[in-house]
């Protein structure tokens, strides 16, 4: 069952993940104990169970949920459509952080197939999305469509959403708290849609997903276990278009990818 974490708690937790990322120990299992005495696992000793094995899957650390709320509306409806607009319905005409008076035209909720297995989830919307409410439809959008034509996909086939939903001022990195804020409604999208794979795009999606603050180049080529969810952090295709050297390193997290969705292998790169 989820636990809430106090925020320092998740601060301090966080921290010591990074603390064995650095030291090459990624795997880490949960000790089957009273979750509420979760604190003294913080201590300096670390848990018999991690392991010294290669990279391979890391376990996400839960991002906050409230124990004791009481179940979604949406978790009771088995059509994914209607329990989407569900959650669009909750979020409403959203005033929940600052971003509502800075200057955004409206909230770019998320957009594809309410049954993908496949979800990608970036940073924030720019411009473009939104002055026409749809995740990555500029220029990083394009090249995002290249990537997905390159698997053997369509767009109507996926699902796209990205960390917060609305733009921030001079497209800046969200802040913690908007992610904070935001957040949870992209968890419930998540929840509803039970998609196979969640790809991460860029550093700010990676870290708020997973809570590890590590490089990219580190960040990517493995599996991490997204609660239950297999997710895969990429290179952001605005940072692909800055640098389009690294979209030979993008297409390998991609084909392995497509080798989890048993999707044929394509020999074509995105261009
Ligand atoms: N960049 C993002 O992270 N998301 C978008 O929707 C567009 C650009």
């Amino acid at each position: 069952m989820p636990i809430t974490l106090e925020p320092d708690l998740r601060r301090a937790l966080a921290e010591r993940i990074r603390f064995y990322n650095e030291l090459g120990i990624y795997d880490f299992y949960r000790r089957e104990t009273n979750p509420l005495q979760a604190a003294p696992e913080l201590q300096p000793e670390p848990p018999e169970e991690t392991t010294l094995r290669a990279k391979t899957v890391v376990v996400a650390p839960p991002m906050e949920e409230d124990l004791f709320a009481a179940p979604k509306p949406e978790s009771r409806v088995k059509d994914p459509a209607k329990a989407l607009r569900m959650v669009r319905e909750d979020l409403g005409d959203c005033t929940r952080c600052r971003l509502h008076k800075q200057g955004r035209k409206q909230i770019v909720f998320g957009v594809g197939n309410p049954r993908a297995e496949l979800m990608f989830i970036g940073e924030a919307p720019g411009a473009d999305e939104d002055e026409q409410g749809e995740p990555f439809v500029g220029r990083a959008g394009q090249l995002l469509n290249n990537m997905i034509k390159a698997m053997g996909l369509q767009r109507r086939d996926i699902y796209i959403a990205n960390i917060i939903k609305c733009r921030p001022p001079g497209n800046r990195t969200p802040e913690r708290d908007e992610c904070e804020t935001c957040s949870p409604f992209l968890m419930r999208q998540i929840a509803v849609i039970q998609p196979k794979v969640i790809v991460a795009l860029g550093a700010v999606a990676a870290k708020t997903l997973l809570a590890i603050n590590a490089p990219m180049a580190e960040l990517r080529g493995h599996w991490y276990d997204f609660r239950g969810t297999k997710l895969a952090v990429t290179y952001h295709p605005a940072f692909l278009l800055r640098d389009p050297r690294q979209k030979k390193e993008a297409w390998k997290d991609l084909q392995m990818v497509m080798k989890e969705l048993g999707l044929p292998s394509h020999v074509r790169g995105a261009e």
